[in-house]
């Protein structure tokens, strides 16, 4: 068995572990970095680029560099619209409601472009690893509703990857934290990124993590803080000019990308200046924008968000009856979290110094690679004992939610709920399953319908219907249901309610592979070209220094081999014909140097 890898596959970065024996450790990427950007970019020829190369090319290219995919996985169209405003590429609405993005002519469910993210993840780890890679324990914020972390899973199995299991984020960083420290206290996990907030409450000791309450918001990070900036920018530029640039794509990210480094610099700097030049032109000119942004002003528009995570945290102690001055160490995690003011709301809310000896962008993907190297039996076992974070239940009559299992409830957990029919004779009966907290299931989160067939003609309220709900470790709804009369049971998993099937999953698998081998054997025909081009170079210098000295014939023949050289580069896609020349110039090259450090021996 090859390692399990750990992967917190992040709104905004991605970060890949593994254990090294009993160490876990960061996989060095191709570009020699310890995060890859969760971004996947297209040009207008076909090709693909996954994490920097496609982060760089966001400003020029910003309707087809897909970013902050993991806001519209598992997630129904009509729930997205005040996330389009933070993105400018297009998404669309799938037949099934689902959320589809449209790229130059072609769509992609955010499970592909997921995919992409963790193929180039899987390839790192191969290439650092040395061996290949076929598992992983994936994390997602433990805000993630049932479809969400299936989207995850699919991602996952997408590309190529089996995913063993999903683990809740702020739930991985309190595995590092076991698995360091190793000794009992109550913690809070403030988990803040790019996308989603949670905070997690864990009493931990030697050998067991259980998270007492989770509460979270996923569609409240750190580019909603960008945003704000954003915003502000677009008064200051109205105000100043009179124009109204909002539409302008080009535009947009450029004001997303300024303001998100003022935001960077305000984490260690009291004010930034903003300087964009040539933002836009009408009949008088070019037009800049120029302005600086304090601490202080940055801390007023941003406040509110910085609040709501603080309301969460305290509804989070509320659900947990745990009082605060119980809480031993607040350990921050995620990009969000290094905001001063942030800090310094949490440093007073919880009354006590921050723990800050983690490094806020490993610290999950570290627990994820901890959580693989227990099930691969390499470390001692720490056992996860983590709840659901919503409570699960089925629509009744008069569209209410009936609750079967409370949200907070430890997982994998179970319940059973007798159901019948309503009318005589009825044959079958359609349970909706939800998840969520209000009493009106509208407001609640759809995970699927299923049907009941053939039940036995009886009158009403006679037939008794078992439906047993389950939830899985990786927080993955399953529902069953049984006909007590007949014994007729149908397993049903929610498979599906993503509307991915099975077979679309292995469709979209296969051709994520053989995307993935022509990628590669498009670098290496480059490569070889790349070689061809160098020796080309080589000779040519080669030529002109010497050509005193080389008889009349070698020079023909050395100018014929340069013109073939170079013709075949022009045309040549055909990798054994570049092999064979880059052969023949080499060897051509080695024997004129022979020839002329002969004649020069002789002299
Ligand atoms: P993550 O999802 O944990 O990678 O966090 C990414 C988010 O953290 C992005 O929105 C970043 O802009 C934000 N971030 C990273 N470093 C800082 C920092 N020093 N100050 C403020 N925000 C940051």
């Amino acid at each position: 068995m090859g390692q399990i890898i750990g992967i917190d596959l992040g709104t905004t970065n991605s970060v890949c572990a593994y254990m090294d024996r009993n160490e876990p450790r960061v996989v060095i990427n191709e570009e020699g970095g310890r995060v890859t950007p969760s971004v996947v970019g297209f040009t207008k020829g076909g090709d693909r680029f996954v994490g920097d190369i496609a982060k760089r090319q966001m400003l020029i290219n910003p309707d087809a560099t897909i970013h902050s995919i993991k806001r519209f996985m598992g997630r129904r169209f009509r729930d997205v619209t005040s996330d389009l405003r933070l993105v400018n590429y297009e998404v669309l609405e799938a037949p099934n409601g689902d959320c589809v993005i449209s790229v130059n002519g072609r769509t992609f469910s955010p499970q592909e472009l997921a995919a992409m993210v963790l193929q180039k993840i899987r390839k790192s780890a191969e290439d650092f690893l040395g061996e290949a890679v076929t598992e992983a324990v994936i994390t997602v914020p433990a805000y993630f509703t049932d479809r969400q972390r299936q989207a995850t899973r699919d991602a996952g199995t997408i590309a190529g990857l089996d995913v063993l299991r999903i683990i809740n984020e702020p739930t991985a960083a309190a595995l590092t934290y076991v698995h360091e420290r190793q000794k009992a206290s109550t913690i809070a996990v403030y988990d803040w990124g790019g996308g989603t907030f949670d905070i997690s409450l864990l009493e931990v000791n030697r050998d067991v993590a259980e998270v007492r309450a989770t509460r979270g918001n996923n569609t409240l990070g750190g580019a909603d803080i960008d945003r704000r900036i954003v915003d502000w920018l677009l008064d200051h530029f109205t105000a100043q000019h009179g124009i109204d640039i909002s539409q302008d794509k080009i535009v947009m990210q450029r004001m997303r990308d300024a303001a998100e480094r003022a935001k960077l610099d305000l984490s260690t700097a009291p004010s930034t200046e903003i300087h964009l030049p040539f933002l836009v032109s009408d009949s008088d000119g070019p037009k800049h924008l120029q302005c600086s942004l304090s601490r202080t002003t940055f801390e007023t528009l941003a406040e509110p968000l910085f609040q709501k995570t603080m309301q969460e945290c305290r509804l989070a102690l509320q659900d947990a009856r745990i009082d605060v001055d119980d809480i031993d160490e607040v350990i921050m995690v995620g990009g969000s979290s290094r905001i001063p003011r942030v800090q310094e709301l949490a440093r007073e809310l919880f009354g006590k110094p921050l723990n800050k000896s983690f490094n806020p962008d490993e610290i999950v993907a570290i627990g994820a690679a901890i959580q693989g190297g227990i099930l691969e039996g390499e470390i001692k076992a720490i056992t996860l004992l983590d709840v659901t974070n919503f409570s699960l239940g089925i629509e009744v009559q008069g569209r209410r939610f009936a609750t079967l299992i409370p949200k907070n409830s430890t997982i994998p957990t179970q319940k059973g709920q007798l159901v019948s029919t309503v009318v005589d004779n009825q044959r079958t009966v359609k349970i909706h399953v939800l998840q969520g907290e209000s009493s009106n299931a509208s407001e609640n989160v759809s995970l699927g319908e299923f049907e009941l067939q053939n039940i036995q003609p009886a009158p009403r309220g006679v037939p008794r219907i078992q439906v047993k709900f389950g939830i899985d470790v990786s927080g993955i709804v399953s529902v069953n249901a049984k006909d007590l009369r007949t014994g007729l049971s149908g397993e049903i998993q929610i498979e599906a309610p993503t509307g991915m099937s099975k077979l679309e999953i292995e469709r979209l698998r296969s051709e994520a592979d053989q995307a993935n081998k022509q990628d590669e054997a498009g670098q290496a025909l480059k490569q070889l070209r790349n070689k061809v081009e160098k020796q080309l170079v080589t000779l040519e210098s080669f030529l002109r220094e010497n050509h005193g000295m080389l008889p009349k014939q070698d020079i023909f023949e050395l100018e014929q081999a340069l013109k073939r050289g170079r013709m075949a580069l022009l045309k040549a896609d055909d990798d054994r014909n570049l092999r064979s020349l880059l052969g023949y110039l080499q060897r051509f090259h080695q024997h004129l140097t022979k020839k002329l450090s002969q004649q020069a021996s002789i002299h």
